[in-house]
């Protein structure tokens, strides 16, 4: 059976030696991966910590880090890693008690720990209005395609969510779609919306696992992903990848590099999991096709 690694988050930000560290010897064995990439990103500071992650005031373009782009195009140019789109600048903006939204700065993080405030994290493709996410999602495409010479037809929202007109942005760029598909009914209503909807809501009162193959909307498509956070998960990354396999269903492996480097245990995991099915990764691309 074939699959597809997904690996979201690198940036002009990206350690390239962290890349090397977590993908080197995989790359090696023939492995191929695809990365979504931030084109123009903030740097996040205590990533993965939703009780204190917040942003620098700085956004940098994904080619002004020439190692990280040197390290990418040696394996784009081996066949063994594609480029998708990870957003645009990945932001993440909060929502506060008084329904005041704004950018997660140092300075909101400290308001928010100092008044113990409770406040709702809205990511990039959920806060952008409709005309934003057309212009980020065309420039954030080029600036890719740009950097690394190849076409990106598939994006991965951070976090995976985004609203609907943020989906119909994304349509409009020629885009496909790598998310987790919720229950909730969340895309521009069409006939082929209606009917995803009611598929994925019958396919889930009988299977353990959200609806494993490409739904068609009528201008972009979309595919669910696994995804690999915690090594709590690895029975739970098994478990679905033995029901993709028995329904003959793709599957794609959704990871962050920096997680991986950081945890040794998830890093473990994830390395057993793959040591005996290096050579029948796809790019996820494939499976638009
Ligand atoms: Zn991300």
């Amino acid at each position: 059976m074939n699959y597809s690694i997904r690996d979201d988050d690198v940036s002009y930000w990206t350690d390239v030696a962290q890349l090397e560290s977590v993908y080197g010897q995989l790359l090696k064995e023939g492995a191929k991966i695809s990365f979504a990439v931030v084109p123009f990103a903030y740097q996040v500071f205590n990533n993965g910590d939703w009780d204190a992650f917040y942003f620098g005031n700085e956004r940098k373009y994904v080619y002004e880090n020439k190692a990280l782009v040197t390290w990418l195009l040696f394996w784009i140019e081996k066949g063994q890693i594609e480029i998708m789109q990870h957003g645009f600048d990945h932001a993440y903006y909060v929502a506060l008690p008084d329904g005041a939204v704004r950018f997660l700065d140092i300075s909101i993080r400290e308001t928010i720990h100092k008044e113990k405030l409770l406040v709702r994290y809205i990511p990039e493709f959920l806060h952008k209005e409709f005309v934003v996410a057309r212009e980020d999602i065309a420039l954030g495409k080029k600036i890719l395609e740009d950097a690394f010479k190849v076409t990106a037809s598939v994006f991965v929202p951070p976090s995976n969510s985004i609203s609907a007109s943020s989906a119909r942005a994304l349509a409009m760029a020629g885009l496909n779609m790598s998310g987790m598909i919720g229950l909730n009914f969340n895309r521009p209503f069409s006939f082929s919306a209606l009917k995803n909807y009611v598929t994925k809501i019958v396919w889930r009162l009988y299977n353990a696992i959200p609806y494993p193959f490409v739904m068609r909307y009528s201008a972009h498509k979309e595919l669910a992903a696994f995804s690999f956070t915690s090594a709590d998960r690895t029975d739970a990354l098994h478990a679905a990848y033995a029901i993709a396999a028995h329904k003959n269903a793709p599957f794609v492996l959704a990871v962050h590099y920096w997680e991986l480097f950081e945890n040794e245990a998830l890093r473990n995991a994830f390395n057993a999991f793959l040591s005996d099915k290096q050579r029948n990764s796809i790019f996820l691309s494939e499976y638009f096709k």
